[in-house]
Parts: structure tokens; sequence; C-alpha cells
């Protein structure tokens, strides 16, 4: 599976390094890498009312952006800001499952923002775990029931504490044979 970490917005460096390697190992007979140059994080994405971002909307220009590049079986957006599904107060990502567009946001991913002392290293591993499971969607996996595996839902952050950045025994034969189908 080719993949292209798409940065939206202002997007750091060392996070779309770690989140290219992690998928590479996670994901088997994959390769991925962070696309050159960036895609604008629009005004027209931001709901004034909620003062967030809509997820639907962004994930959408994720979307065009595949069909432009066809050369990456998945694309993977990344954007620093705090998006939400109407349904939901916020989300840490979303994706078209199945399909080929992805979207995790990094806002509630930091330590910091809970409060909490500054730590590099748990936003990184936190980052990689939802990329992770948005591109699990993406191969048509649906959420798993085992609190341990990368396709658990994410509540909160300590949901995403609690998984592992890989998938369980179940959800692993899934992901290979959806890439065995990319061919
Ligand atoms: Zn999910
Ligand atoms: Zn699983």
């Amino acid at each position: 599976m080719k993949i292209g970490v798409l940065p939206i917005g202002q997007v750091e460096e060392a996070v779309l390094q770690r989140i290219q390697e992690g998928v590479t190992q996670v994901f088997p007979d994959t390769t991925c890498r962070v696309v050159d140059g960036k895609m604008p994080l629009r005004e027209t994405a931001f709901d004034k009312k909620r003062k967030q971002f809509r997820s639907h909307a962004i994930l959408s220009e994720v979307q065009g952006y595949a069909v432009k590049n066809p050369g990456f079986d998945r694309v993977l957006g990344v954007v620093d800001a705090e998006v939400f599904v109407p349904e939901l107060n916020f989300v840490f990502g979303e994706a078209v499952c199945p399909g080929r567009a992805a979207l995790i946001s990094l806002w509630r991913l930091r330590p910091e923002f809970y409060g909490e002392a500054p730590g590099r290293e748990l936003f990184y591993v936190r980052a990689v775990k939802e990329a992770v499971h948005e591109l699990g969607h993406t191969l048509g996996l649906r959420h798993c029931s085992r609190l341990s595996c990368v396709m658990h839902f994410s509540n909160g952050v300590s949901d995403t504490d609690v998984k592992q950045r890989l998938f369980c025994d179940k959800c692993y034969l899934h992901v290979k044979a959806g890439i065995g189908r990319l061919g």
C-alpha cells in the first residue's frame, strides 16, 4: 500500500516524520511518505458557532487530493486544529470507510491540552495510533471491541493511551486481505 501524508495548514515536521515511520512499521507491504507541499486549512471549513473545523469538509478535500494523485493508494490528511462531526463534541479523526482518504487531528493529542506536563513522545505515539486507526477504516475495518486493538474507538485520549498502535489478530487479517486486494 502506498500512503501519502498530507499536512493541512501548519503542521510540525517532527510529528509528520513519526507518523510516516509508524504507519510504515504497522502496515505490511507498505510505503509511506510525506507529500511535497501542503493543503491550506480553509476558513470555509470553520464553524463559527462551534469554533471548530468541520471534519467532513476537510476530509472531502483530502478525498479530492487522493483523486488527483492516483499514485497514492491512500492519503492521510493531518491537521493541527480541532475538528468535529455534527453528532459528536469532537473527533480525533475521520475516514472514508472503505475509501482512499483519511484525516486525523493533532489538537487533543498533546498532554498539555489536558493541563499535563508537555510530553513529546506521548504526543507522537498518540498521533501514530490515530493515523493507523483511520487508515484501518479506509481498508474497510470497523471498530473493534478489544481495548488493546488500534481499531478500538477512542471516546477520549485515555482510550487512545490504552490501545496499542497494532491491530489485533482478527483485524490484522482484514488489513492483510485489504492490502492484498490493492495488487
Ligand atoms: Zn474509528
Ligand atoms: Zn481488532
